[in-house]
C-alpha cells in the first residue's frame, strides 16, 4: 500500500483523526479521488468493505481505528452513494441525493458534527400548500392538510399506524404477534379496509410514500410500513409516523452547509489509501481461512468482507458458495424504489414573501410534494419535486422538456407564475445510476418480511452486511446507514 497522509498509523490516533476531520468545505469528487488508492491494491488485508456509501465509509473507519488492515472498494469514480452533491450554475450547494436530517437522527448528527459539517434549518416559516382536485387550492399550518373530505380517515388512520408501529421490534418486526396478517397485505389494501373515503386517503398517503419510499401504497407490505415508522426514533424515543413525515420537529428538519455529500468526501479524505475508487466488486469466494474478493482493479484476500451496497447490487455479485438460500431470496423481494429529484431554482424564494414556506402537496400531476430547497442563506431560491413511485411511472419516463413542463406547471399551482420562470432546472434519476438503481431506499414487498426478513444481517461465512437497509433504526435514512456500519464493523472486529 503506497503512504499516504491518512495512513493507517493516523487513523489509529482518534484525536488525530478528529483534528483532521475540519477540512476546508471546499472538498468535491475529485479531491477525494486525489486522496485515494492509485495503482495496485493491496493483495492482503484483514477486512474488504464493499461500497463508498456513508455506511461502508463508517464501516472502514471503524474497524481501521482499530490498528486493523482495512480496504474500501467502492464501484464509482467517486463516494457518497446515494448521497450526492450538485453545484449550481449560480455556485450555490443542493442534493441530489439524502439531504434532510431530523430529531432522534444522533448518529447522522455526531458524525456531521465531528467532520465539521454544520446544519442550517429547512424553511418553515408561514403555511404549507394543498391540493385537491375535489376541494381545490388551500393554504394550511401542521402535518395533515385539513381537508374535509379526508382529515377524518387520516386522522384516525395516522393514529393507527403509531399506536401499532409502537408495539414493533424495531430489531424484529417478523415476531410481531399480527406480523403474518400485517405482512400479507399492502399499506393500500389496510387503507381501504379501514377508511370510508379510501381512494382520498391513499392518495394522499401518495405524498408521504412517494417521496419516502420511491413507491406507491400499493406496493408497501404494510408490516414494513409499520417497522418504517417505528424505526424513525431512537433506543429512546418510540418511531411516530410524524417524526418521519414532518418538518418541525421531523426527518425534514435540517440539511447540511455545503450540502450532505461532504460527509463522504470527508470521511474518504481521511481514510485516504485506504478507499479504493473505479474498482466495482464481481465476484466473492469464500476458502476455509480467508475470503477473496475480485475487483475491476485486482483481487484481494481477506479476513473478513463488509458488504455495504444496497440490496439489488448484492446479487450481481457472483458468489462462491452460492448466497444462502434465504438471503438470496429476500435479496431478490427488496426493490429499489423509483425516485428522481427536480429542482427549480429562482433568483429569490418569492413563495417566503407570500407567506408560503415552499412545502406543498397535490393529489394529481408531477409535484405530489415538493420542498423549499433553497441553500442556507436562501439565495438562490430552489423548489424542489420528489417525482417518485407511480409519478415517476408517469413522468420519469417522459422527455426532460415535457417532465420539466409538468414540475414547472405543479410548483405554479401551488406557489404562483412566478414558478413558471426558473433560471436554472435540474433534475436527477436514481433509476437510471447503474450502482444504486432506484431510491431512497430498497422495499420490502408483501409476505417477504415475515417469510425471509431475518435473515437480513446474518453474516454468510466471514461475509457481514451493512448499508442502511440492515438498521433497525432510521433503516433508509443516511442516519441507518452510519448505524449499520458502526454495527458490521463491531462485529467484524469481534472475529478477527
Ligand atoms: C433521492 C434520494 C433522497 C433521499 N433523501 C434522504 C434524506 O433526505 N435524508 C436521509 O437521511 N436519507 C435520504 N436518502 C437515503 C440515503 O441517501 C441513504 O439511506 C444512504 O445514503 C444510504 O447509504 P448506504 O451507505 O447504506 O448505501 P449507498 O449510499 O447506496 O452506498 C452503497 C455504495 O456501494 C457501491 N456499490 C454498489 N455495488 C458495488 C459493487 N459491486 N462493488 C463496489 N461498490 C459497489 C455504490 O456505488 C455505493 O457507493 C435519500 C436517497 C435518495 C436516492
Amino acid at each position: 500500500m503506497t503512504s499516504s497522509p491518512f495512513s493507517r498509523r493516523t487513523l489509529l490516533g482518534g484525536a488525530a483523526l478528529g483534528g483532521l476531520a475540519v477540512g476546508t468545505g471546499t472538498l468535491t469528487g475529485l479531491d477525494s479521488a486525489a486522496a485515494s488508492l492509485q495503482g495496485a491494491l493491496p493483495r492482503h488485508v484483514d477486512v474488504v468493505v464493499v461500497g463508498g456509501g456513508i455506511s461502508g465509509l463508517v464501516a472502514a473507519r471503524r474497524v481501521a481505528r482499530q490498528g486493523r488492515r482495512v480496504l474500501l472498494v467502492e464501484a464509482r469514480h467517486r463516494v457518497g452513494g446515494r448521497v450526492l452533491n450538485h453545484r449550481l450554475r449560480e455556485g450555490a450547494t443542493i442534493e441530489s441525493g439524502g439531504a434532510f436530517i431530523g430529531p432522534t437522527q444522533t448518529h447522522i448528527a455526531a458524525l456531521a458534527r465531528e467532520l465539521g459539517v454544520p446544519t442550517f434549518k429547512e424553511y418553515n416559516t408561514g403555511n404549507s400548500v394543498y391540493i385537491s382536485s375535489t376541494t381545490g387550492r388551500m393554504e394550511y399550518a401542521g402535518t395533515v392538510p385539513p381537508d374535509p373530505t379526508i382529515l377524518p380517515d387520516a386522522a384516525r388512520l395516522l393514529q393507527e399506524i403509531d399506536s401499532y408501529a409502537a408495539e414493533i421490534p424495531v430489531d424484529a418486526p417478523w415476531t410481531h404477534p399480527r406480523a403474518a396478517e400485517w405482512d400479507q397485505m399492502t399499506l393500500g389494501e389496510y387503507i381501504r379496509r379501514n377508511a370510508v373515503n379510501a381512494d382520498g386517503v391513499e392518495n394522499l398517503i401518495r405524498c408521504w410514500t412517494q417521496p419516502g419510499f420511491g413507491a406507491d401504497p400499493s406496493e408497501l407490505s404494510f408490516l414494513y410500513v409499520l417497522w418504517y415508522v417505528a424505526c424513525s426514533g431512537n433506543e429512546k424515543n418510540l418511531g411516530t409516523f410524524s417524526r418521519n413525515s414532518d418538518t418541525e420537529n421531523g426527518a425534514q428538519e435540517r440539511r447540511f452547509v455545503g450540502g450532505s455529500q461532504l460527509i463522504p468526501l470527508r470521511l474518504a479524505e481521511q481514510l485516504g489509501d485506504i478507499v479504493a475508487l473505479a474498482a466495482p466488486v464481481h465476484r466473492i469466494e469464500q476458502k476455509d481461512h480467508h475470503a477473496v474478493v475480485h475487483t475491476g482493479r485486482g483481487t484481494v484476500t481477506a479476513k473478513r468482507v463488509i458488504v455495504a451496497a444496497p440490496p439489488p447490487l448484492v446479487l450481481d455479485i457472483d458468489w462462491f458458495p452460492k448466497l444462502p438460500a434465504r438471503r438470496f431470496e429476500l435479496l431478490r423481494h427488496l426493490d429499489m424504489g423509483q425516485l428522481m429529484k427536480c429542482d427549480a431554482v429562482y433568483e429569490r424564494p418569492f413563495w417566503r414573501e407570500a407567506g408560503l414556506n415552499g412545502f406543498g402537496i397535490s393529489d394529481s400531476g408531477a409535484v405530489r410534494a415538493a420542498f423549499d430547497n433553497s441553500p442556507a442563506p436562501g439565495d438562490p431560491g430552489v423548489l424542489l419535486a420528489f417525482v417518485g413511485g407511480s409519478t415517476w411511472r408517469r413522468y420519469g419516463v417522459q422527455t426532460r422538456a415535457k417532465r420539466r413542463r409538468a414540475v414547472l406547471e405543479g410548483f405554479a399551482a401551488m406557489f404562483g407564475e412566478q414558478a413558471l420562470h426558473p433560471v436554472d432546472y435540474v433534475e436527477h434519476d436514481w433509476t437510471h445510476e447503474v450502482w444504486t438503481r432506484g431510491g431512497p431506499v430498497a422495499n420490502y414487498a408483501p409476505g417477504t418480511m415475515v417469510q425471509l426478513g431475518s435473515a437480513i444481517r446474518r453474516p454468510f461465512g466471514r461475509v457481514h452486511w451493512a448499508g442502511t437497509e440492515t438498521s433497525t433504526y432510521w433503516t433508509g435514512y443516511m442516519d441507518g446507514a452510519v448505524r449499520s456500519g458502526q454495527r458490521a464493523a463491531v462485529e467484524v472486529l469481534e472475529r478477527l
